[in-house]
Order: structure tokens, then sequence, then C-alpha cells
């Protein structure tokens, strides 16, 4: 057995281990990455960017199919090769990970161990079966993975997760998918828009991350024009039969997309996409003396990410606070310099809430959610992409934005919609959020003509008068 002596270790090497290791280093101290699976980061490898490929050939699929309203006839079949779309899935997948698992090997070897690490005490960890790390401080940036509730276990090879997805060299003819938040609805429109014959499933009534009610319905009905899509579902049974899936399932009464009838299916696979859990098992975090919350992740302060008084901090999709890329990659950095400074933490200073669901109406949400805002405190402006000129020119005219703006500092605050370019719609705000306007003050801003921006113009202004009639 190897033993090792180090300021700075940082369990896992994805989004969030890789700034933790560079902060580290950039701290002036020495620091090893330890990395048990591939290399080449969840997000290249089985998430944002494969999942991005996939829709790419969806959105491709979807305006071939769309053409005869604007009196351009694609005539003869649109022909749908399951096998091409996912050779491109998987060899631009590959090319991503590839620039990923180039950098990580360009850190020198000595920093870098290969190997699943768990805690032996609080400042030693063992790695494999070959070495033992003794570190000042220690990161915990292991990431998350799918949770498959126990009725889909028994089903085998036939309940999958968004990795086997990426996997298949072809596409299937029927899947179930379970699970309403952002992977289910970016994954369920994308296969269904590729011929695939989807039902997606939900339990609680998630659409996406939405928490807007009128939102929330809106985006419901438009999700159920295009594929079999339930937000509040029970799933009542499910079994394996031979290659196939049965499924007994009964929709919620007076759900915009549902009736209350029990329905029974039978698919290829069933898509498990019911959320992720930390990946906190095999850390043997009871070896350590850290106090550790119901979720198994020892219990931390969000903004120094330390956990408790000890020199271990916890980033990334790992502390469940935002999984998200661009956060995973902050909070990395800030918890690898804290590490590298401990005791002398310093808090994380977050960025402007953002996120996106890349369906088409693209899903998005920045700042406050409607469900922390206190109620009384602001007023909400809104606009319907249906009639906004833009949007009908180009057919995408189906969407419904509310924006929230503080009555008394008349500050926009977040906003929550569906409808055509929310990823760069959603930028605008965020950056606004950021620099803290005011309704007022991004109305003074620029609006070209005809833009889907001019919608924000209409939320922002409708927000404004509500404001001056509540006297704020
Ligand atoms: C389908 C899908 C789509 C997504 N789309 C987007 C998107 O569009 N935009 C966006 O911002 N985010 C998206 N995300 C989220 C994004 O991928 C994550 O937020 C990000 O990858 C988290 O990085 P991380 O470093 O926390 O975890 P990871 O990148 O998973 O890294 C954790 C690493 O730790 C390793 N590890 C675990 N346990 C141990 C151990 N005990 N010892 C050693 N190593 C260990 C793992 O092997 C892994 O390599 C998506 C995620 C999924 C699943």
């Amino acid at each position: 057995m190897k033993t090792v002596q180090t300021d700075v270790a940082i369990i896992g090497a994805g989004s969030a281990g890789l700034p933790a290791y560079r902060a580290a280093k950039a701290a002036g101290v020495s620091a090893i990455l330890i990395e048990g699976g591939p290399y080449g980061t969840t997000c290249a490898r089985v998430g944002c960017m494969p999942s991005k490929l996939l829709i790419a050939a969806a959105e491709a699929a979807h305006a071939a199919a769309r053409t005869a309203p604007f009196g351009v006839h694609v005539d003869g079949t649109i022909r749908i090769d399951g096998r091409e779309v996912m050779a491109r899935v998987k060899g631009e997948r590959d090319r991503f990970v590839g620039f990923v698992v180039e950098s990580t090997e360009g850190i020198p070897e000595a920093d870098r161990l290969i190997g699943y690490a768990r805690f032996i005490d609080d400042g030693l960890l063992q790695v494999g079966d070959h070495t033992q790390v003794r570190a000042r401080s220690v990161v915990i940036a292991t990431g998350s993975s799918p949770y498959v509730p126990e009725m889909y276990r028994k089903l085998g090879d036939r309940a999958i997760v968004n990795d086997d997805v990426f996997a298949w060299d072809d596409l299937p003819r029927k899947v179930a998918v379970v699970g309403a938040g952002v992977i289910g609805l970016e994954l369920g429109q994308a296969l269904s828009r590729l011929g695939v014959d989807v039902t997606v499933l939900g339990a609680r009534g998630r659409v996406g991350p939405l928490t807007d009610p009128e939102v929330k319905a809106y985006a419901e009905k438009v999700f159920a024009d295009g594929f079999r899509f339930f937000a509040r579902t029970e799933v009542e049974a499910v079994s394996r039969e031979g290659d196939s899936v049965r499924m007994r399932y009964r929709t919620a009464v007076g759900s915009a997309s549902g009736s209350g009838q029990v329905v029974e299916d039978t698919f290829d696979y069933v898509l498990v996409a019911a959320g992720r859990r930390a990946n906190v098992a095999g850390l043997a975090l009871g070896n350590t003396s850290l106090e550790v919350g119901k979720d198994g992740v020892p219990v931390y302060d969000p903004l120094t990410l330390q956990a408790g008084a000890s020199p271990v901090f916890i980033a990334g999709d790992v502390n469940g606070v935002l999984p998200l890329l661009h956060e995973a990659a902050d909070e990395g950095k800030a918890a690898g310099t804290n590490a590298a400074r401990f005791p002398d933490v310093v808090p994380l200073v977050r960025r402007a809430p953002i996120s996106v669901v890349f369906s088409d109406p693209g899903v998005a949400m920045v700042g406050a959610r409607f469900v922390d805002l206190a109620p009384g405190s602001f007023v909400v402006g809104e606009v319907s992409f249906e009639d906004l000129g833009r949007s009908r020119i180009m057919l995408r005219n189906r969407g419904l934005m509310h924006v929230y703006v503080d009555k008394t500092t008349r500050q926009f605050v977040g906003a929550e919609w569906i409808g055509p370019d929310a990823e760069h719609i959603a930028h605008l705000l965020a950056w606004a959020l950021q620099m803290k306007l005011t309704a007022d003050a991004m109305l003074e801003m620029p609006f070209y003509h005809p833009v889907v921006e001019e919608g924000v113009r209409t939320a922002l202004r409708t927000a404004a008068v509500a404001l001056d009639e509540v006297g704020a």
C-alpha cells in the first residue's frame, strides 16, 4: 500500500472537481485529484452534451415536418435513420469527451489517482486498494447518479437511465419516460420528435422546474399537445414480459393532461428520470466526525461549502443545491480555494440563478422562483407569445412568460416562462437581475423590431403598470 501526503485531496474529476484542483494549485498548495470512473465528466459523457445533440436531431426532424404552413413542401417521406442519429450523437459526444479527457490527462501524473475513494478517518482516504492519501483538506465533488425506484429495478435491462440512452446504436420503437423533470422532458420530447412512441409519466404534477401555477399549467398543455404527457400519474403496476415492459398507470382527474383514466400499455423500455441522488454511499462518511444530513450528504454551509468547522468541502451536484454545470464549476473553484486557505475560508459569490430546459418551446427560470417569493411582495408582469409578431412570423408562437418585480424597490427579481428562444432571453434577464436593474431601467434598454425580446418588454410594461396601480 502506497501512502501519499497532500494539502488538498479532491474526490471526483468532474465539472466541480477539475476547477477545485486548479483553484487549489493556483493558491499555491499541493493537490491530488482522485477519480474512480472514466475521465470526461457527466456533462460531456451522459449529460448536457449528448442530450443537446439528441435534441438537435429532433429539432431538425421537427422542422422538416413542419414546412407546409410556409408554403414550402417537402415531398416524399422524411426518413429518420435511428442508427445515423445515434452515430452522430455518440460521435460528437466522444469528441467533446476527448477534449476533457485530454485536459484531465494534462494534469501531472503525480497529482492524479485512479480509484474510488473512501474515508478512513477525517483526513485519511483509501483510494482503491492501492493508495492511502493523507490530506489537510478534502473536497468532495462526487456528483450524483440517477435514482431508480425499487419497482423498476426488477425490470433488468428494460429499465434504463439517461446514460443508457446515449449508448444506444439505434432508436427504439416505444418508450415510457418516468419523471417530468428537466431530463424527462428534454429526452421525452426529443425521442418523440425522432419518431419514437413516447409516453411521459410525471408523478407530482411537475413540468420541468416550473413553480408558477399558470405558467406550469400552460406548459403542461403545450407538451401534452406534442406527445403523450401526463404530469400527474400513479404507476399502479409494472412487469417485464419478455423483452417488453407492461405498465398500468392512472392519470389524475382534472389535470391539464389527464382525466382519471387507467391505462395499460407495453413499452420497449422504461426510461427512469425520477431524480438523482448524491454519490455519497461509497465514501464511508461514517468513519468521519462529519454531521450527515437525511440525504446522506455532510451538513455544510452553502456559501463557503464547508462541512461544519471541518476541512471538508462539498461542491457540485453532490450537494444537490443547483445541479447545473456552471454552478458545479463555480462551486468547485470556490471549494478548491477554501480547501487551500483553510481555516481562513471565504464565501462564494453566486451568480444570478438561471436554468433552461432545452425543450421546444423552451422553458426557463431566472432569479427567485415564484414559490420562493413572499406573497404580496411583488407584482407579476405577463406576456403571451401567441400573438407576438416575431413568434407568429416563425410559427413558434406558443408561450407564456411571467416576470416578477419587487413592489418596494421596483427591481426585477425573477421570471418563469415557456416560449421561443428561452435560452437566449434567459441570459438577458439573468444579466439584468445580476445588475439589480429595476423594471423601469430595463424598459429604457433598446428593443429591436420584430424580435422575440419585444415580449419581455410587454411583460415588463404590464409589471410597471401593476406597480403604478399599487402606488409602488
Ligand atoms: C441528462 C443530463 C442533462 C444535463 N443537461 C445540463 C444542461 O443542459 N446544462 C447544465 O448546466 N447542466 C446539465 N446537466 C447537469 C450537469 O451535467 C451537472 O450539473 C454536472 O455534470 C455536475 O458536475 P459534478 O462535478 O458535480 O459531477 P460529475 O461530473 O458527475 O463528477 C463527479 C465525478 O466523481 C466521480 N466519483 C464519484 N464517487 C467517487 C469516489 N468515491 N471516488 C472517486 N471518484 C468518485 C465520478 O466518477 C465522477 O466522474 C445535465 C445532467 C444530465 C444527467
